[in-house]
């Protein structure tokens, strides 16, 4: 797309994630975000999309006993912050995604996807709360969902994931899966299970140096694609783990 609908776009959405923030009794910027630098790539006049809140009290319930749960040990309800996030979808239309990540992080993750969105190089197909799964990270993964916090075990089952403090994130798990042991998942994300297969750019596909790996490693998140033994390519949080 040229530069002017570029414009237009940045333009509409600025106004658009404005008045979405309107609609929160509180906003809160400026105590969540740590001073970033504004985004390398992408014209001057793209910035910061989205909008950082208190968890909506509807969002809340819904998450109750699906994304959250009282018996745990899961993050109290003010460590989290939802997050309103512009994206490029699959067919580089301007979307609006939503995502629930820790306070602590909240500022940095936007300015991650404000990285992204900006670069217009990087397309994410959708940002849906992982409620919208009932908290199933499979069916998420089978959506090709991108998604942040969600309190359940990992996979194999003996501790908390990164995800349940809200500071790991899943991008396209398509294109982007994990592998472990001759095991993908999904099992859709198959034909970009090897790093042969994944060695020429396509549409959603994560690689080492792209805008995507670069950005989290700005706010030093580390990539599941640099794991040793297995790999998880949709997979970025703050431990590494
Ligand atoms: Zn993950």
């Amino acid at each position: 797309m040229s530069s002017v609908d570029f414009k237009a776009i940045t333009l509409a959405l600025l106004s658009a994630s404005l008045m979405f923030s309107i609609g929160f009794a509180r906003i809160t910027y400026a105590d969540e975000s740590r001073k970033l630098e504004p985004m390398v790539s992408g014209p001057k006049t793209c910035r910061a999309h989205g909008a950082i809140s208190p968890i909506p009290d509807e969002i809340w319930n819904r998450m109750q006993g699906v994304s959250w749960h009282a018996d745990m040990g899961c993050p109290a309800r003010d460590q989290l912050r939802y997050l309103r996030i512009a994206y490029l979808d699959f067919k580089q239309q301007p979307k609006m995604g939503e995502m629930i990540v820790a306070r602590s992080v909240a500022g940095d993750v936007r300015a991650v996807f404000s990285d992204i969105f900006c670069s217009r190089n990087f397309m994410i197909e959708k940002m849906k709360l992982i409620d919208h799964f009932d908290g199933s990270d499979s069916r998420s993964m089978n959506d090709n969902n991108t998604s942040g916090f969600n309190c359940r075990l990992t996979a194999s089952g003996n501790r908390l994931s990164e995800h349940s403090f809200g500071k790991a994130i899943d991008i396209n798990p398509v294109q982007n899966p994990y592998v472990s042991r001759g095991t993908t998942l999904p099992v859709a994300g198959q034909p970009y299970d090897t790093l042969k297969k994944r060695t020429n750019a396509q549409q959603g596909v994560i690689r080492d140096g792209d805008v995507v790996t670069r950005a989290f490693a700005r706010i030093n998140w580390k990539w599941g694609g640099d794991w040793q033994y297995s790999k998880d390519y949709q997979h970025f949080s703050s431990s590494g783990r």
